[in-house]
């Protein structure tokens, strides 16, 4: 079997009266796991949103990017993605140590560590001056409930979403996707009972995505006459550099980075995001406090 390289992809059915997006995030939510060394439930609480998370970046167009935060007040404390319209993406959980007990029924228990009380919180950077910003509160804590609830509060536009990840016994990632799909103005009664039978009959997305379908035939499954329009890869991407974590520490202002010197010499700063670290020797401190005054 071709191994399938992540990617989103975005098209509609029904005449244009359904627009569907979808993506399998397989070797992303794996490079997520592996830098933040996650345990399965936070691995599949954090893979359901950066997918998601992936899927609404490609929503947008040019410059634009988001950032997803998932706060259910669980164990594993808050989940943040952000995303672009290129596919690039990235994201960490408070505490990827979390693991628990399957659920009753024997899935990795993902409402448990997120956590059910709290909200769900989408910002948008498009170029304005002040960014978009949308809120609902968590439902279920599995994640794709609370996006469904998400973009029908907060973005009224009705939608199905599907998020899995299948973590595999060596806690790797195994399969990693998911879809959202809009339902426009337009359709009919009978048309909308026709999706959510096809929905309720549909294997779940890991299922799918472990017997060897791409999103693609994913989409056929549930469209006789979907049409992609545009597909493009899906990468983990962070935007994290040396300057950066330099910026940030001048930031903190003269007296602090006098501090930092006066007790370690040295400063050490880790991406939440890549888990990268960075080092800033006495030289460069010395450096960035001349550059303040
Ligand atoms: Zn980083």
């Amino acid at each position: 079997m071709k191994e399938q390289q992540d990617r989103l992809l975005r098209g509609t059915a029904l005449q244009g009266r359904v627009r569907v997006f979808a993506a399998l995030s397989t070797s992303l939510v794996e490079e997520l796991r592996r830098r933040h060394d996650a345990m399965p439930t936070a691995t599949a609480a954090m893979g359901r949103t950066v997918t998601a998370a992936a899927m609404m970046g490609f929503m947008l167009k040019g410059e634009e990017k988001l950032t997803v935060q998932v706060k259910g007040g669980g164990p594993i404390g808050q989940i943040v993605a952000d995303a672009n319209a290129d596919g690039e993406v990235r994201g960490y959980v408070s505490d990827p140590t979390v693991d628990l007990p399957l659920n009753p029924k024997g899935k990795l228990d993902v409402a448990g560590a997120v956590g059910t009380d709290g909200a769900l919180y989408v910002i948008k950077d498009l170029g304005l001056k002040e960014p978009y910003r949308g809120t609902s509160p968590i439902v279920s804590g599995e994640l794709a409930e609370d996006f469904t609830y998400y973009f029908s509060v907060s973005e009224q536009t009705p939608s199905a979403v599907a998020l899995g990840v299948l973590v595999d016994v060596d806690y790797s990632v195994k399969a990693a996707g998911g879809f959202i799909i809009q339902l426009l103005p337009g359709l009919h009664d009978d048309e909308i009972t026709e999706i959510e039978h096809k929905l309720g009959r549909l294997p779940s997305v890991t299922t799918l995505i472990d017997q060897g379908l791409g999103p693609e035939q994913i989409m056929e499954r549930l469209f006789d006459d979907v049409k992609i329009m545009d597909t493009i890869p899906l990468t983990f991407a962070c935007s994290c550099s040396q300057e950066r974590v330099e910026n940030t520490l001048v930031s903190l202002g003269k007296a602090e980075l006098e501090s930092i010197m006066r007790d370690a010499g040295r400063a050490e700063v880790s991406c939440h995001f890549c888990n990268e670290q960075y080092a800033v020797e006495k030289a460069d401190l010395e450096r960035l406090l001349h550059d303040i005054k």
